[in-house]
């Protein structure tokens, strides 16, 4: 569904990816872990088109989004195949980036209605039954100030898939909430991977990693230096850094 070959980037010089291959297969949920600042929310973002990559190619199913020129530089695909390809790809944050003066309804409708051309109906319909999914059927009228924060996550759940994507990136979406709100948001998350939802999980829940990830990608310092099934990547790691870091969660 996307694959991404040797994906470098740099800020000022910077290099924080240096060379990132990997693959996302349809129903796969993948987990990303990694230390603070190895390049995880970037590698996300790059893929978001949120950030433009230096260099690489990436395909999400079979459409180049960006190659490489002989030249070695970025060329991406034009404004309307983009626009395209951003619409398969929904993105929840760690600090849910909800409308703060939108309604929790008209968070999840406005991009459906305003960016997908779905009508208005319609929208308040998949929306109603979204939040029935995310077990919020009684806020549609309330305003992020009124929620908890495990319920903000909830409503960026439901507005991420309102756009019916192909697949889910969430960078960190429980490290902003307490133990108890991270297992309602771990909830959902959950409940979506056996729906086969495919998805990629940035995370320091590395239970919740193990638990539902099919595969999961040890980053650190800009490189992929691990990658495996939870059993080998957390029971059996090969590499010393990995070992360290999995090590520090025990
Ligand atoms: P964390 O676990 O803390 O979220 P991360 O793995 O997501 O870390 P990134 O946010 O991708 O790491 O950052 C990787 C490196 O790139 C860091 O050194 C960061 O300072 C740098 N960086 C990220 N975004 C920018 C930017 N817009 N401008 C300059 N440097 C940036
Ligand atoms: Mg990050």
């Amino acid at each position: 569904m996307i694959e991404a070959s040797d994906i470098c980037k740099s800020f000022d010089g910077n290099k924080v990816l240096k060379g990132i291959s990997f693959e996302v297969k349809k129903g796969e949920v993948v987990a990303i872990i990694g230390p603070s600042g190895s390049g995880k929310s970037t590698l996300l973002r790059c893929i978001n088109l949120l950030e433009k990559i230096d260099s690489g190619k990436i395909t999400v199913e079979d459409e180049i989004m960006v190659s490489t020129n002989e030249a070695g530089r970025a060329i991406y695909a034009d404004r309307k195949s983009l626009r395209k390809i951003r619409l398969k790809i929904g993105l929840v944050f760690q600090n849910f980036n909800l409308f703060p003066h939108y309604s929790v309804l008209k968070n999840i409708t406005e991009a459906p209605v305003s960016v997908a051309g779905i009508n208005k109906e319609e929208a308040n319909k998949i929306a109603h039954e979204l939040l029935v999914k995310m077990g919020l059927e009684d806020k549609a009228n309330a305003y992020p100030c009124n929620l908890s924060g495990g319920q903000c996550q909830r409503v960026a759940i439901a507005r991420a898939l309102a756009l019916n994507p192909d697949v889910l990136f969430f960078d960190e979406p429980t490290s902003a909430l307490d133990p108890e709100l991270t297992l309602e948001v771990l909830k959902v998350i959950r409940k979506l991977a056996q729906e086969h939802m495919t998805m990629v999980v940035v995370t320091h829940e590395m239970n919740f990693a193990r638990e539902v990830a099919d595969r999961v990608i040890f980053m650190d310092n800009g490189v992929i230096v691990e990658e495996g099934t939870p059993e080998e990547v957390f029971s059996n790691p090969v590499n010393e850094r990995t070992k360290l870091f999995i090590k520090g969660f025990e």
